[in-house]
């Protein structure tokens, strides 16, 4: 009963345009014509690495970076997610945040049961304490938790922290975001036994330079982690940076 007054009161939206879900296609994450455009990243036209569209191979953003990782997957184009995130990001609603989470999970076991198979822990890229206090919720801690709790992986929220403050890297450029972000995590210590010679999936909801993904896999990889594979809701292609 409960569940039907919330349907009602806060009927589902299309999780790319916004537009209401009719009730019996409620638990669908897009309307019909959103469907209609394959939205999931997939197939032999997007970049190995970090999923923005290219003609083949790997796109220059990840050519010249050089990452620490070697693969990573992001779910949606993030042109299509932009008002979605940024409504859950800035007002803290929940129930978003957990659809967005199903759709993760839907995408990794639909498009990556291979690489699924390889994993066996999901972590987040840490929020500083001084936001979380601002915000009230972390919402990649929510998008990585419901990835977890769906497709049966434990969830470790402490193997990174950050060291410091830094400013919003949407508000940067380039080689600003890079300084803006050197050292600024840092592994727990004692780092757990448990985490050391994993295979990790590190989530975060955007993937836009692919600077917050590098950092956390560089100290990831030096606290004893055997692999990284970074995990992003949507990724921004180079030209839409
Ligand atoms: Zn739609
Ligand atoms: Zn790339």
């Amino acid at each position: 009963m409960k569940r039907l007054f919330l349907d009602i009161c806060f009927p589902a939206r299309c999780l790319c345009c916004g537009k209401v879900l009719p009730f019996a296609h409620r638990n669908d994450f897009f309307c019909k014509r959103c469907a209609e455009k394959h939205l999931f990243r997939t197939g032999e036209h997007i970049c190995s690495i970090c999923g923005a569209n290219v003609y083949n191979g790997n796109c220059l953003r990840c050519k010249e970076m050089k990452f620490s990782f070697s693969r990573s997957i992001s779910a949606l184009p993030y042109g299509c997610t932009r008002h979605t995130i940024h409504r859950f990001k800035y007002t803290g609603y929940d129930k978003k945040g957990i659809r967005l989470g199903h759709l993760m999970a839907y995408y990794l076991k639909t498009y990556h049961a291979d690489l699924l198979l390889e994993v066996d822990a999901v972590t987040s890229v840490p929020l500083h304490p001084k936001k979380l206090r601002k915000r009230g919720f972390d919402q990649v801690r929510i998008l990585a938790e419901t990835v977890a709790e769906e497709l049966n992986l434990p969830y470790m929220s402490n193997l990174l922290y950050r060291t410091r403050h830094t400013i919003a890297q949407s508000k940067l450029g380039g080689a600003a975001r890079r300084s803006n972000l050197a050292d600024a995590f840092a592994a727990v210590v004692p780092f757990p036994e448990t985490a050391k010679g994993k295979t990790i999936l590190l989530l975060d909801d955007i993937f836009t330079t692919g600077t917050t993904f590098e950092e956390c896999t560089k100290v990831l990889l030096a606290a004893g982690v055997k692999e990284v594979i970074p995990f992003a809701l949507a990724t921004a292609s180079p030209h839409e940076d």
